[in-house]
């Protein structure tokens, strides 16, 4: 298979490269180590990301976005996440729903949202699913219990929705202006034919932002709570038909379960290559009982394994990549994702190990630890591995 970038696509990695690189690298330790959740966000790595394109980097041309493929993505994340996988990710998480409202929504409401999105370098997106008692659930209702799943209410009231009930985890959840919010709309049907999925600006009457969760990796990354008390959504913010969320796009409410899984694999590998470089780094300046790391036959195994797994990973992002560009059915993305799992945890810790050799409690080497772990909630959890194999098996 041919990997090799054409000019347009070097040039976005390498556009991505330098700002990780002289932007976003210089302020991640910084913003990593405020202890308040909600202060470890920054602004201004926003706007200035957004004015380079990374925030509206997937919106089809024709509306004025850069209508990047998918192997582009890929790269750019990767670069991205070396700089801070959590900055990385909060401008990716906007490539996922600004790509929904352009595949999924009204004329009027893509004018209404997209255009908005495009014209504003703060105007961030979250999507909100996951509630306090229902988080497997709605990705894998079980079969025995039609009724699981999501229970925020929506109940219709003549040309508008009233919502109550509260989602939990959502990401840039006190930072987005607007809100794909997927809500039970027939509590009697189960999850997937009877939940409707809105638009919900961040000033809709009734909604408001509660606590931002503090994590031990991801830190910059605001994952909120988000609390509807009688919030009123007009009937024109409805995305698709009522009840039916989960009925289009092969039973995913969002349809992007193979952006989400490249996204996460890709950003992973961008870990990967930020820890790597730091080892690679460490062995060749540090010296112990006199000789250099790297002379150490364990540090050579040690840095070797970490390259190995690393370019496995790249290998299996850029193939699910390419294929996605063309339309080849596969479950490699799907792969890459829960591969990403096991090599960014292992690659993360061989480097924490190198740095515990001669210098415990290096920052960088602990925080791409902690980092890594996130994987396991997201992208290796035994539900996402249970659904990619389901796949397989067929
Ligand atoms: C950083 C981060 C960002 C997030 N962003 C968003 C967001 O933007 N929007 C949103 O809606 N949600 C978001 N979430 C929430 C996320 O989708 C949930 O955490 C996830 O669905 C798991 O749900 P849970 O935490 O309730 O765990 P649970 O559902 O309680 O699962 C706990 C463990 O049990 C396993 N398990 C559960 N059911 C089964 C089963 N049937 N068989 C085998 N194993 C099972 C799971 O794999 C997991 O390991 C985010 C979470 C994190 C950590």
């Amino acid at each position: 298979m041919d990997f090799s970038l054409n000019e347009e696509q070097r040039a976005w990695q390498e556009k991505a490269r330098k700002f990780a690189r002289e932007e976003i690298a210089p302020i991640s330790l910084k913003r990593d180590a405020i202890p308040d959740p909600r202060e470890t966000f920054d602004w201004e790595i926003i706007k200035k990301g957004s004015k380079l394109g990374f925030r509206t980097a997937v919106v089809a041309r024709e509306w004025g976005g850069h209508g990047i493929d998918f192997v582009t993505q890929a790269m750019v994340m990767a670069e991205l996440a070396k700089g801070d996988s959590a900055i990385a990710k909060t401008f990716t998480q906007c490539w996922k729903w600004s790509h929904l409202i352009a595949a999924v929504c009204s004329e009027s409401q893509k004018e209404r949202f997209l255009k908005p999105f495009l014209a504003d370098d703060t105007y961030v997106l979250g999507y909100g699913l996951t509630e306090p008692s229902a988080g497997s659930d709605n990705r894998l209702p079980p079969e025995e219990d039609l009724k699981a799943g999501l229970r925020l209410k929506g109940e219709r009231r003549g040309d508008e929705w009233i919502l109550n009930g509260d989602k939990v985890f959502i990401a840039n959840g006190s930072v987005a202006k607007l809100f794909f919010l997927t809500v039970r709309t027939n509590p009697n049907a189960p999850l997937r034919e009877g939940t409707t999925m809105f638009l919900v600006p961040n000033d809709t009457p009734g909604f408001r932002v509660g606590k931002v969760f503090n994590k031990s990796g991801w830190r910059f990354y605001q994952n909120a709570e988000l609390i509807f008390s009688d919030a009123r959504v007009p009937d024109d913010n409805r995305v698709g038909e009522i009840d039916g969320a989960f009925r289009r796009r092969g039973g995913d409410a969002t349809g992007d379960a193979l952006f989400g899984a490249l996204e996460l694999a890709a950003n992973a590998l961008g870990i990967c290559d930020a820890a790597l470089e730091e080892a690679l780094a460490l062995a060749r300046t540090r010296r112990e009982n006199g000789a250099l790391l790297k002379d150490q036959q364990i540090v050579q195994l040690k840095l070797g394994r970490m390259q190995m797994l690393t370019e496995a990973l790249r290998s299996l992002v850029l193939r699910a990549a390419s294929e996605m560009d063309r339309q080849i059915p596969s479950e490699n993305a799907g792969l890459a994702m829960n591969l990403a799992t096991d090599v960014v945890q292992e690659v993360t810790e061989l480097n924490l190990d190198l740095h515990d050799t001669v210098a415990p409690m290096d920052p960088l080497a602990d925080k791409l630890l902690r980092d890594s772990i996130i994987w396991s909630h997201l992208a290796g959890d035994t539900v996402q591995r249970l659904k990619v194999a389901r796949r397989i098996v067929g």
